[in-house]
């Protein structure tokens, strides 16, 4: 059995853990740019997700060539004009604590109703093969904004996101379940069925 090594490119851990676990797939080796020996700044200054995930994996990937892929997702909230969307980790400033960011949406949704509160966490995923094709795919994970945040199994904006059909918020869900439904899950799943065969 041949292995197939794919780099992720991104620095974070949690995240590369999270993304082993989705492709759990003993045939691919799943490694860290750094672990690749890539140490480089990205500037991600794409108009869209798909641009931004786009933006990452080539930069990897002229450096180190091989199979990359990389991600960039963020919360849309429709009454907000899909805010904060690309900028999900800067909104209010890259340092503020989650506490207060999830704070300020709830506060900006104030009064308006569970019909109006709809939005979704979005994930795009680009890979560039070893040839230098490119493919990128997009899912998402729909649902509305609590009046509340509730679990701390997640990250970021999971205490305050509820996922259509669940009666608690995605920060609720074992990382397992969450991965089932996630965007994250569903884009890493569905860029590796496209991918698979082309390595
Ligand atoms: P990036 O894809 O690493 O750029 O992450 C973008 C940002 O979107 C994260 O820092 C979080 O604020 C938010 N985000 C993306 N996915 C999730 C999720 O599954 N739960 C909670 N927040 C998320």
């Amino acid at each position: 059995m041949s292995t197939k090594r794919i780099i992720i490119a991104s620095g974070n851990e949690g995240k590369i853990r999270e993304i082993r676990e989705i492709m759990k797939d003993p045939e691919v080796e799943i490694v860290s740019m750094k672990a690749a020996g890539v140490d480089i700044d990205i500037v991600e200054d794409g108009s869209t997700f798909e641009e931004n995930a786009l933006i990452k994996a080539k930069a990897v990937w002229n450096v180190c060539k091989g199979c990359v892929l990389a991600d960039d997702s963020g919360l849309e909230v429709d009454y907000l004009n899909k805010e904060p969307g690309i900028y999900s980790a800067r909104y209010l400033g890259e340092d503020t604590p989650y506490s207060i960011k999830n704070a300020k949406i709830i506060e900006r949704l104030d009064g308006v109703p569970k019909e109006k509160r709809t939005g979704r966490f979005v994930c795009a995923v680009a890979a560039v093969l070893p040839d230098g094709k490119e493919v990128v795919v997009r899912a998402t994970m729909e649902g509305y904004i609590g009046y509340e945040e509730r679990g701390t199994n997640g990250f970021g904006y999971d205490p305050i996101f509820r996922p259509e059909g669940y009666e608690c918020s995605s920060g609720e869900l074992p990382m397992e379940e969450k991965n089932e439904i996630s965007h994250r899950g569903k884009a890493f799943r569905l860029i590796w069925s496209e991918i698979q065969d082309l390595l």
